[in-house]
């Protein structure tokens, strides 16, 4: 959103006496009708603040970091903390990552400081980051399990090609893991903040799906955890739910119950689904019998 020079109808800077494409004073005093700013009752109002309504005259206008056109104060009062992955080139793309997780895990409550925005790419980034370890880890556990297999059958030792076989199978297994499972992710994450989406609109949350996939794959932060071998897998996908809850609250600025539809109607319904399925298999199993 802009505001246009009243002269020359160009988007004129926020904050600035003058607009900077025709050159024409911004500060207009007031005559007749004409709303006056807030702050400044002799000058006249240019646009409206999207927080408190109040009239703004150029020097109090103000846009924020999502495009918002405030008013001075409300711009003071918004808070707009960077997170350290939105600081990458200054700590670097390992750090930034490793800050923002144990910020994720111990602090999401400061979700509702936080930058909302941030680009598709990075957002990406993150969530492909915190699916490596995880990811890693099985297909060592996998390779480890084939290997560990031509140890034990006796079978295989004398038949030097199975064992061959079991080894291909781990290394095949692995190389899904590590390969294919990552692209995965980036996939998934893109539909399920896309249905989340949906339900956060019903909510009425006004800012853009950018928003939703941030919230969406900062939350994966936890799936770290996932490469912690046995605990990790069981906890971390709950723990990654937690985190989304706080995360569309945060980041959407809305309530816990919007904030809770968003993150927790996609995964419900999957469960209930496959439930259903299982169900209806079982049922369908008992009815042929
Ligand atoms: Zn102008
Ligand atoms: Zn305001
Ligand atoms: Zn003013």
């Amino acid at each position: 959103m802009s505001i246009p020079c009243p002269r020359c109808q160009q988007a004129l800077t926020p904050g600035a006496p003058s607009c900077a494409h025709c050159g024409a004073s911004l500060l207009i005093e007031v005559d007749g009708a004409e709303p006056a700013c807030a702050i400044h009752p002799t000058l006249r109002s240019l646009g409206t603040c999207d927080r408190c309504g109040a009239f703004a005259c150029a020097m109090c206008l103000r846009v924020d970091s999502r495009g918002q056109v405030l008013c001075q104060n409300c711009h003071e009062r918004e808070p707009d903390v960077l997170l350290p992955w939105d600081r990458r080139e200054e700590l670097g793309t390992f750090m930034a990552f490793w800050k923002t997780f144990v910020e994720v895990l111990l602090r999401p409550g400061s979700f509702s400081t936080v930058r909302a925005e941030g680009s598709v790419g990075s957002s990406l980034l993150f969530a492909l980051l915190s699916s490596l370890p995880s990811s890693f880890v099985t297909g060592v556990t996998y390779l480890g399990l084939f290997s560990f297999m031509t140890q034990v059958f006796p079978v295989a030792s004398t038949q030097p090609e199975v064992e061959q076989r079991f080894q291909w199978v781990g290394l095949a297994t692995f190389a899904f893991c590590v390969l294919v499972i990552p692209p995965l992710t980036l996939v998934f994450t893109l539909l399920n903040a896309g249905v989340d989406h949906l339900f956060l609109r019903m909510g009425g949350i006004t800012r853009d799906f950018a928003v939703t996939l941030r919230a969406n794959a900062l939350s994966q932060a936890p799936m770290v955890l996932g490469g912690v071998p046995i605990i990790g897998a069981q906890v971390a996908p709950f723990w990654v739910l937690v985190a989304r809850v706080f995360a569309y609250r945060g980041l959407h600025r809305t309530t816990w119950g919007v904030a809770a539809v968003g993150a927790l109607a996609a995964p419900l319904t999957f469960c209930m689904l496959c439930g259903g399925g299982y169900i209806a298999l079982i049922l369908l199993a008992v009815g042929r019998s």
